[in-house]
């Protein structure tokens, strides 16, 4: 038994199908027929970017997705060619990257995970049908199914909770008599608002502006997704949210000086009917599963139930399905079901703990900065190694080749301090010209354009690459 129909569940209930003979996804929303919104994932209103690690792994999972996407109308370039990338030292320099990126509405996704997964014959999907709580062995150290809203009672040899970051496990927990689950929260203040635009075709397929604590709150994700048209997504941490009408919106967006970004928005007409959306639950949250020490058999929880990330750094979807494929190998090797619960959420933390620390690092500079001011000094060496890191990103396609393999979850982020690039952060940081961003739709004639920084010796002060945003706005 499956509880949600998110990325999580879908791929959950995929791998459930190898080993049992019947698996039912219960799903409190209504799940269309085809591609399109739904309620129960608010987010899915805006720009969702697919590291190449689940990417990758959704293809094993779900072969052909890829092809499946690509016919739809996704595009799928090398994210170092196609993609604008500006960060607070400035524009990036296009260059193969050989990560393969593409761009898809989240909608797209789920429908067609979801029309794979429906077409298994061993899985039933019920909609329309919110679980309210779990049933439980006599001595409640089993969980022996679900209840639902109407009082139906759903047997089930294992239930994997799947329902995201809204879940109510803590609670049902709590009722059964274990001990409230210790939580780790991390707030960066940060909100998205997206509009959807018909618009044409640019040099590029993808862009990112990235914010960049403490006095670069804004930022955007652009995204050229199926049907030609373009999600675009504005958000800004520390408090400075973007707002959700057209006007403000595009003021908001504005004041990233942005030129690809400007030049897109000046061509494009927003979809009929697809309003603002705006979304301000973003903060990190991490449920310590693992460590209640009688963990109850026959449960498992994945995904955002688990750990719910800031978006900023896509990596929640890659996360989900990487839990889900773990459960599916601890299975495999398990003759006893009641063993496999308290094994596969041990798996599920170990698979949280890089992605949470690069989410909460950079997070909590902008929770330090907002309660004191400063950062801690504990923080101070990792965010001296980060801002020359960026910095390098923009003069150095090894370094920026790094930066992406890390990005998309290929590489551990150990890439980015092994020796060539530890000796490049420290010795090599390039001083902060006066950097441009691209103007125009030609990725050639972008690149020329723009002035990038010169390699030298030591770490110079100079002004800041992008314009920092009116804060009135
Ligand atoms: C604004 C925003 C942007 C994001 N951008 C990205 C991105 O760019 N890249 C990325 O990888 N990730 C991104 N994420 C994270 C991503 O959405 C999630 O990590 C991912 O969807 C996996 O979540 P999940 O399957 O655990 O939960 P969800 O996808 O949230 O699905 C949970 C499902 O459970 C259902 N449900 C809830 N309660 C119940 C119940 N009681 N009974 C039955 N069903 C229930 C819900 O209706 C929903 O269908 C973003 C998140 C947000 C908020």
């Amino acid at each position: 038994m499956v509880i949600g129909a998110g990325i999580g569940g879908l791929t959950a209930t995929r791998v459930l199908a190898d080993r049992f003979e019947r698996v039912v996804l219960v799903e409190s929303g209504v799940l269309p027929a085809v591609a399109g919104p739904r309620d129960g994932v608010p987010q899915a209103r805006h720009v969702h970017g697919m590291p190449a690690r689940g990417a990758r792994q959704l293809e094993e999972l779900f072969p052909g997705l890829r092809a499946e996407l690509t016919a739809a109308g996704a595009p799928l370039f090398d994210h170092g060619l196609r993609a604008s990338t500006t960060v607070f030292a400035g524009l990036v320099p296009r260059a193969r990257a050989g990560v393969q990126a593409q761009c898809f509405s989240r909608d797209l996704l789920e429908w067609s995970l979801r029309r794979r997964v429906v077409e298994q014959p061993q899985v039933r999907v019920r909609d329309r049908s919110p679980v309210t709580g779990l049933c439980w062995s006599r001595d409640a150290t089993r969980v022996v199914g679900v209840r639902l809203s109407g009082g139906e009672v759903l047997d089930a040899a294992l239930v994997v909770d799947a329902s995201g970051r809204f879940s109510k496990l803590p609670q049902w927990l709590v009722e059964a008599g274990y001990p409230r689950p210790a939580v780790q929260v991390v707030d960066a203040g940060l909100a998205y608002a997206t509009m959807v635009f018909d618009a044409p075709g640019r040099g590029f397929d993808a862009l990112q502006h990235m914010n960049s604590a403490p006095d670069l709150p804004r930022g955007a994700f652009v995204v050229h997704v199926e049907g030609g048209r373009w999600m675009a997504t504005v958000f800004g941490a520390g408090g400075d949210h973007p707002p959700t009408d057209e006007q403000g919106w595009r003021e908001f967006a504005g004041t990233l000086g942005n030129a690809d970004l400007d030049a897109l928005l000046a061509s494009a007409t927003p979809v009929k009917g697809a309003g603002i959306h705006g979304f301000k639950r973003t903060e990190n949250r991490r449920y310590a599963y693992a460590a209640i020490r009688r963990w109850p058999r026959r449960l498992v929880a994945i995904g955002d139930s688990v750990a719910a990330f800031d978006p900023v750094f896509g990596q929640g979807m890659t996360v989900s399905v990487l839990q889900a494929e773990a459960l599916g190998e601890t299975l495999a090797g398990a003759d006893d079901l009641d063993a496999v619960a308290r094994r596969a959420q041990r798996r599920v933390a170990a698979i949280v703990r890089t992605p949470w620390l690069m989410s909460v690092s950079e997070d909590l500079a902008w929770h330090h900065y907002r309660e004191r001011g400063t950062l801690p000094l504990w923080l101070r060496p990792v965010f001296w190694y980060k801002r020359r890191l960026i910095r390098l990103v923009v003069a150095d396609a090894e370094v920026f080749r790094a930066f992406l393999s890390v990005y998309h979850m290929v590489r551990s982020p150990a890439a980015l301090v092994g020796p060539r690039v530890l000796a490049k952060v420290c010795f090599r940081v390039p001083r902060l010209g006066p950097v441009k961003t691209a103007t125009g739709s030609d990725g050639a004639r972008q690149n020329s354009e723009t002035v990038v920084p010169r390699l030298r010796g030591a770490e110079a002060k100079g002004g800041r690459a992008c314009r920092k945003p009116n804060r009135s706005g």
